[in-house]
């Protein structure tokens, strides 16, 4: 598939993932409210900015949804008439961390209209987005998703289709409460052996040789926690979002939430804590100052 493409959300994700599209050789016409997002892609060959997104859509194969939620993508389609202004045959493509439930309501309304859905957030952060080598999670008919495979290629390198669709969005969001939690252990642990006089960096040495050892020690204690930066790209407010959705998802599955349940309330704490747009690695400094 190398016709256009259209990309709804120029933010911290999107960007990259545009890029990746444009070196893949895909035409991609995009927007974003934020005139600044926009901007930055302004240069690349093979991209062009519209004025709305419904311009963005026109004529595109396929619509890349790049947003912060399920509202944000809701509202773009049902409200602000971008689901009404496409035709049959074209296709929408969520890659955003959305709700289950609500992804797969999008997918059941815009099928009667001929457009087909799937969904098919990422997980890896910036720096991957920036390689291409995500880790895709598809939801949607087998049909559909083959037609939007070329083009997760060239952003992703592990792609799994999951289920039906809604399904991807699903284990996005059990992703990131696993995530959220293993996250949340590190920053208790390294405040506690900190508090006994153990020097951290250590302790993070110790769990990346032993079975402690996770994402969080891999790839975000050193680079973002302990040297202060707290800057890796993925915002606190998105993660307690992403551990919201997926506490009510299992509360609605009505399997065991307990631990979600806990986890949830911690990093609401936090984002109550912290000055808003808080990257979420400021999990770290949170339990740190308490
Ligand atoms: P971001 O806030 O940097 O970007 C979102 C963009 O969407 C913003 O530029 C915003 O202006 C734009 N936007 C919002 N509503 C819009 C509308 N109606 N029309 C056009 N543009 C609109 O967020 P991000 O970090 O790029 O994350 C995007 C999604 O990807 C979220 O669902 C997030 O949970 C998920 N995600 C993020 C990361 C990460 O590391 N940042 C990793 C995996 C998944």
């Amino acid at each position: 598939m190398s016709g256009s493409v259209a990309f709804i959300g120029l933010g911290k994700m999107g960007q990259p993932m545009v890029r990746r599209l444009l070196g893949a050789g895909h035409r991609v016409t995009g927007q974003d409210l934020s005139a600044a997002a926009v901007a930055a892609l302004k240069e690349e060959p093979g991209f062009q900015s519209t004025a709305s997104a419904i311009d963005a859509a026109k004529g595109a194969q396929v619509i890349i949804l790049m947003l912060p939620d399920s509202p944000a993508v809701d509202t773009l389609l049902w409200d602000a008439g971008l689901a009404a202004s496409l035709q049959p045959g074209q296709l929408v493509l969520d890659m955003g961390s959305s709700d289950p439930v609500r992804s797969r309501d999008n997918a059941a309304r815009l099928v009667q209209s001929g457009i087909a859905f799937v969904d098919a957030p990422v997980s890896g952060g910036v720096k991957r987005a920036v390689d291409g080598s995500l880790a895709i999670m598809m939801g949607g008919e087998a049909e559909a998703v083959e037609r939007v495979r070329p083009l997760l290629q060239a952003m992703g390198k592990t792609l799994v289709h999951v289920g039906a669709a809604g399904a991807g969005h699903a284990v996005k969001a059990l992703n990131n409460y696993v995530s959220a939690s293993g996250l949340l252990a590190v920053c208790e642990a390294l405040t506690a052996a900190e508090a006994f006089g153990i020097d951290p960096h250590k302790v993070n040495q110790v769990f990346n040789a032993s079975t402690g050892r996770n994402n969080t020690t891999d790839v975000k204690v050193e680079t973002f926690m302990l040297s202060g930066a707290f800057n890796s790209g993925f915002a606190l407010a998105l993660m307690r979002k992403d551990l919201q959705t997926a506490q009510a998802f299992i509360d609605r599955m009505g399997t065991e939430d307990r631990f979600a349940q806990a986890c949830l309330s911690a990093w609401k704490q936090a984002e109550d804590g912290l000055d808003p747009g808080a990257d979420h690695t400021a999990m770290y400094r949170f339990i740190r100052g308490r």
